[in-house]
């Protein structure tokens, strides 16, 4: 390379000078010489100093990276070819610090030989990395945009206002249904695409983001030009250019699907709102703090809160406030949970807690439902309390005396236990005689009347019927004693007050006093049941203790067993007639033909037991009409025959239960047809007592009886109730003074005075009067006195076997007949 003239050099420095306060690096090629220099600026703009090369280095080709080399010398040969007005390339220098310069080269020929030959190119190289850089983020940042705009399908545009002429890309043209290349087209286009109805507003609102300048977002639908309608969505913003009147540039979605989904999301939800709002059920739905974020109108009126009242407030604060949690279903412990009966307000629900999953199965809430079961659960709780309890009188019925016995046997430890076993006398007289309404009356009065006399921690309970019991946990002699004699007095005032003209109730206790804690609950109670038939033997309105083996009750067995022994004893013909004679209290030794049928039973070990010990039994298991019937028969087939000619007439005792069956009278009809026994050999023994719990079947039988001859007499008389009233109904031909009164009349003048007035009112009405329980002569001298015509008792004649008595008979009648016939002779 050589120096080129100092002229030139001059002008040259200018020229470097200039180019180098612009940054600019200025190469200068002498194409004859080959020689190529570089500017300092050129060499700084790398990094180098002018120094760094010799003179003859082509700094050019040494630096400048291997990719963009041919592109550069192209660039070169292609303008000294003449086929360019410049060299205009870009490449890459690398810097002293190893980096690479990207430089735009530009230059051009600047002198030619005679036959225009390039002979000298000067070029200047500016540094374009800043720019480059530039340039490559923004293309990043493009293909960022185009990816993002592809992935959410959206599609971009602008309308040239001055020109009235609009761009649409690919996605745009797609979305209208047109071929999906970008192009330009007539402003007017997209109008006709609108749909007629959102054309008004899509209209509007594209103006209005072009006149304010504003950004608008606005959906609309189009219809294609097949017919399809979509849904879009557009966003459009007005860009100024220069001076022009600007653009309109915007993109467009389309949201058909989004709008579909949203649609019938809302349907949906409507639904779901229209069923949540009409059901009964209580819905709440929560997030998973708790706080409500949905509640139903039944939620609303469930908590007395209003719907805008429950969103926002949490749950569990309501349910503490509010409800109880009255019945865990799920097993857990306690608090709100899966599962629950819950109390609000005297209200009854059955809640139930569900979680709200999200799709990745997360709760993010969840959902409670009530279910009102008041009135269901009202009717359990009615139906376990009605299980457990007597309605009548509230107090707790058999079932829940026998589960309150058992329990306590099983817990008694060293307590002691006593059973109370209470029979009301006359009750069901009490309910013939008054009526129902009056015998519920009397019921409710005693219960309350007995209740309150019931030391802590007793157990009272209505049996059934007219039967009560208590159980006593903490049981004492004294105390006990003390109890049943207030008990027994509390039933007398009860029935004081009821003032019903009737009999007058009473009771009889039975205690049983548990001492060994392997008895069953049943068996403990039939023992009370036992002694309770001993005090009802014993003469009524009075208790009596259970004793094994005992004194009490001479078999120590149960009710139901004697029943069960006395059905066997009728099989095996172990029930034996006793009769007992009535005489004559002006000859009282002699027989008068009068005779009362008492039963006797022989037990298995020979003994013989009197009907104390087994007719309250069959009275009680409806088993004492079948027991009198028997004996009737019984008597009649082996004797009836034969009472007309021996002189006898048989009396039998009637029960209740055999007195009160309306066919009693046809059977002792037809048993006397069948047995030739004339009627009037027949006599009954009736109570008071039986007679008023039938009054008008015992009427009618008593009526049939006498008029068919047979002997009726009212037994027991002057026991228990209010008896004169009855005499006048029932037409009875003869009274038998209870032996209460006879055997203490040698010493009782009140017991006289009784007797004197019933023998006052005996002749009036023309009764016969039969003294009953005499014992001595003194007591037969004393009736005699006050009239009494007949009488029966030890003294007179002891009770023996009928067949006996029949057979002595028979044999005294043949000798008299005998005698009869000497004398005749
Ligand atoms: P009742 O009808 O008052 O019978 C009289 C009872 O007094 C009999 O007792 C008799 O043995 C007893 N007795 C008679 N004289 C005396 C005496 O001087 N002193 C004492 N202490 N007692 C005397 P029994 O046989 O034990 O009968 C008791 C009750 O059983 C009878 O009372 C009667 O109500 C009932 N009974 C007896 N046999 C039958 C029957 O076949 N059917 C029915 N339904 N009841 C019967
Ligand atoms: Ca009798
Ligand atoms: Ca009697």
């Amino acid at each position: 390379m050589t120096n080129p003239d100092t002229s030139f050099v001059n002008d040259t420095e200018r020229w470097q000078r200039a180019l180098e306060a612009a940054g600019l690096g200025v190469w200068d090629w002498n194409l004859k010489t080959n020689v190529c220099i570089y500017s300092e600026s050129w060499c700084r703009m790398l990094g180098y100093r002018r120094s760094d090369f010799s003179e003859t280095d082509d700094l050019f080709l040494l630096l400048i990276h291997p990719d963009d080399r041919e592109r550069a010398i192209e660039s070169g040969d292609r303008h000294l070819a003449g086929k360019t007005d410049g060299i205009e390339t870009e490449l890459r220098l690398q810097h002293k610090a190893g980096h690479w310069v990207w430089v735009l080269d530009r230059g051009a020929v600047i002198e030619r030989d005679e036959d225009g030959n390039p002979v000298r190119v000067i070029g200047v190289q500016t540094d374009i990395t800043q720019q480059k850089q530039v340039e490559r983020d923004t293309s990043l940042v493009n293909e960022r945009f185009r990816l993002a705009l592809t992935a959410a399908e959206i599609g971009i545009w602008h309308f040239d206002v001055a020109r009235g002429r609009s761009f649409w890309d690919a996605k745009t043209c797609e979305i209208f249904g047109l071929d999906t290349i970008s192009k330009e087209i007539d402003g007017d286009t997209w109008h006709t695409f609108l749909h007629p109805e959102d054309r008004h507003e899509a209209e509007t609102k594209h103006f209005q983001a072009l006149s304010e300048k504003s950004e608008v977002k606005v959906r609309y639908r189009i219809v294609r030009q097949d017919g399809e309608i979509r849904h879009l969505e557009t966003l459009a913003k007005s860009v100024p250019n220069q001076g022009g009147a600007g653009y309109l540039v915007g993109t467009i979605r389309d949201v058909t699907a989004e709008v579909e989904a949203a649609r019938a999301l809302q349907t949906e939800k409507e639904r779901y709102e229209i069923t949540l709002g009409a059901i009964n059920d209580a819905v709440v739905s929560t997030d998973v703090d708790g706080v409500i974020n949905f509640a139903n109108p039944s939620a609303a009126t469930m908590f007395s809160m209003n719907e805008q009242d429950l969103i926002g407030t949490n749950v569990d604060s309501i349910l503490q406030g509010k409800g109880k949690i009255r019945s865990v279903q799920s097993g857990k412990q306690s608090g709100f949970n899966d599962d629950v009966v819950l109390e609000i307000d005297g209200s009854f629900y059955r809640c139930r807690r569900n979680p709200i999953l999200d799709t990745a199965g997360e709760r993010i809430g969840q959902v409670y439902t009530s279910h009102d079961i008041t009135s269901d659960y009202n009717r359990r709780q009615q139906l376990a309390y009605a299980a457990h309890h007597d309605s009548l009188t509230g107090l707790y019925n058999r079932v829940a005396f026998d589960d309150a016995l058992e329990e306590a046997i099983q817990q008694a430890g060293e307590a002691r236990l006593a059973i109370f076993y209470l029979d009301l006398d006359h009750f069901k007289a009490l309910n013939d005689f008054a009526g129902h309404a009056a015998g519920d009356k009397a019921l409710k009065a005693i219960a309350e009347g007995i209740t309150a006399l019931l030391p802590e921690g007793a157990f009272f309970a209505r049996l059934g019927g007219d039967e009560f019991a208590i159980l006593l946990t903490d049981y004492d002699r004294t105390s006990a004693e003390n109890l049943a004699t207030e008990t027994i007095a509390a039933v007398r005032d009860v029935s004081l007050s009821c003032a019903v003209n009737g009999p007058r109730l009473g009771c009889s206790i039975g205690i049983f006093v548990i001492d060994d804690a392997s008895i069953g609950a049943s068996d403990a109670l039939a023992r009370a049941d036992d002694a309770c038939y001993a005090a009802k033997s014993a003469g009524r309105n009075r208790h009596a203790f259970f004793i094994e083996n005992g004194s009490t009750r001479t078999s120590g067995l149960s009710a139901a067993r004697e029943v069960a022994d006395l059905t066997e004893a009728l099989e095996d013909q172990r029930l034996i007639l006793f009769g007992q004679e009535i005489r004559s209290l002006q000859r009282p030794n002699e027989q008068c033909g009068r005779l009362e049928i008492l039963a006797r039973l022989k037990a298995r070990d020979g003994r013989i037991v009197g009907p104390g010990a087994f007719i309250p039994a069959a009275e009680r298991f409806g088993m004492a009409a079948m027991l009198d019937r028997w004996i009737i028969r019984k008597a009649l087939s082996e004797h009836g025959q034969r009472l007309s000619s021996v002189n006898l007439k048989l009396g039998f005792n009637l029960s209740a239960q055999t007195l009160c069956d309306p066919t009693l009278w046809p059977f002792v009809k037809e048993v006397a047809e069948e047995n030739c026994t004339p009627l009037s050999q027949i006599a009954f023994e009736i109570t008071e007592t039986a007679a008023v719990s039938c009054f008008e079947t015992a009427e009618l039988f008593v009526r049939s009886a006498r008029r068919h001859g047979c002997t009726v007499s009212l037994d027991d008389f002057g026991s228990g109730l209010s008896s004169f009233d009855y005499l006048r109904r029932f037409p009875v031909s003869c009274i038998k003074i209870d032996g209460a009164f006879v055997e203490k009349i040698v010493d009782s003048n009140v017991d006289r005075a009784i007797i004197a007035s019933i023998m006052e009112l005996a002749r009036n009405l023309g009764f016969d009067v039969v003294a009953e329980k005499i014992e001595n002569e003194k007591v037969v001298t004393r009736l005699r006195q006050l009239g009494v015509a007949y009488g029966q008792g030890f003294h007179l004649h002891k009770p023996e076997p009928l067949d006996d008595i029949i057979a002595r008979r028979s044999v005294e009648n043949g000798r008299m007949a005998a005698g009869i016939a000497v004398v005749g002779s």
